[in-house]
């Protein structure tokens, strides 16, 4: 409608704008240095980020989607194998193992939290169960303290997708547990629009074994320990040194923007029910113990499509992640899955919506967007 600014989805311009002679500065030093792949900028990233997490290692690599390939390749995932995880997710996180030629089994999701049941997850082991991926959907972790024993017990590892998780964490005895501290094995991506992002390309894989994290690092340069002395045939998948040191900054301000995000999460719920909208519109739940980082805010919403247009004709952005569930991708349809195999994940793909979310998002602007529901469902 006209004489309304766009709501964005996303705008890292805004974010840009708080931090440019901080970016500017690190990048300059890179540039000064001409030390371009891996070397000190990187490895002090690993350092802090390692320091943050509370987690013995961190190596970097080129994405999110190598981060998990890594993992798996350390975990030694073989054709044959087998490795559980949900439907509900970005592709990555299931190509990863077909990549490797092991087998994905699919286990349905929770309605409230998106992410895979734990119930259904005990359900889907079998003998040939070599790993466990788990998505802490849309920032929130999965509640692994109902599968850590069972997958102990078996001998399976967890690669947890942190891809959306960085900075959350969740309750575990009397303390708190990290994503990507929990499992085996954490992976995450620094793509530009994550919550810790870099200004391209990069990601990571975080370990509390030593020896698995040695090896990621060894698999992240064609599995060489030492110059052109090769033990294993690994991959090409390193961070570069300008991203590192992008991310350097970033992460100092991680705190402050996950509580931005968190506060306009709790802005958008009191909106909601200011505007009578329960019955309409399910915002998303914090599960209790969680510290949910609202990667993306996600609501389940009637009349979905019929919403998302009338938003977009008021200049109100949204997304739907997903609008198909994995098993129904036709490269997958090998593994003969079909329509009604997992009917939360298809039924999620029909309602959710994606809200505008970012630190910058404006009271006004979230003002607007929920008298724009209002408006909606009262047509
Ligand atoms: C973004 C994402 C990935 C892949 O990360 P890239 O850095 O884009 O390769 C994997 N899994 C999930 C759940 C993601 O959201």
């Amino acid at each position: 409608m006209a004489g309304f600014d766009a709501v964005p989805s996303f705008d890292l311009k805004r974010n840009y704008a708080r931090v440019e002679p901080e970016i500017k500065e690190a990048v300059e030093r890179v540039l000064a240095s001409s030390q371009f792949i891996l070397g000190p900028e990187v490895a002090e990233f690993e350092k802090e980020i390692a320091g943050y997490l509370e987690t013995a290692r961190a190596v970097t690599c080129a994405s999110g989607t190598d981060a998990l390939i890594l993992a798996l390749m350390a975990l030694d995932i073989k054709p044959g194998d087998e490795v559980i995880t949900t439907p509900f997710s970005f592709f990555a996180t299931v190509s990863c193992i077909t990549r490797l030629g092991a087998r994905p089994v699919f286990a349905d999701v929770e309605p409230d939290s998106y992410s895979i049941s734990m119930q259904l997850v005990r359900e889907a082991v079998t003998s040939r169960t070599k790993a466990f991926i788990p998505v802490h959907m849309f920032g929130q972790m999965c509640r692994l303290e109902d599968i850590e024993d069972t997958m102990s017990e078996r001998g399976i590892a967890i690669a947890e997708d942190c891809a959306q998780a960085f900075a959350a964490h969740r309750a575990r005895g009397g303390g708190i547990a990290r994503a990507g501290t929990w499992g085996t094995l954490g992976c995450f991506s620094f793509f530009p629009t994550k919550n810790l992002g870099a200004y391209g390309d990069a990601g990571m894989v975080t370990s509390a074994s030593e020896e698995l994290a040695a090896r990621v690092s060894r698999l992240r340069v064609h599995g060489s320990a030492s110059a052109y002395l090769h033990d294993e045939v690994g991959i090409n998948s390193r961070m570069d040194a300008i991203q590192a040191a992008i991310l350097r900054v970033r992460l100092r301000h991680a705190e402050t923007w996950t509580e931005e995000r968190r506060e306009a999460a709790r802005r958008y719920g009191l909106l909601f029910a200011e505007h009578g909208l329960a019955e309409h519109l399910t915002p998303p739940s914090e599960t209790p113990g969680n510290r949910h980082t609202y990667h993306q805010y996600v609501v389940r919403a009637r009349r979905r499509d019929e919403l998302q247009k009338f938003l977009a004709e008021r200049n109100i952005a949204s997304r739907v992640y997903y609008p198909l569930a994995l098993h129904l991708q036709p490269c997958f349809a090998c593994l003969g899955y079909k329509k009604g195999s997992f009917p939360e994940a298809e039924r999620l793909t029909e309602e959710v919506l994606a809200l505008p979310m970012f630190p910058e998002l404006t009271m006004e602007e979230q003002e607007r967007i929920a008298g724009a529901i209002a408006e909606f469902y009262k047509s």
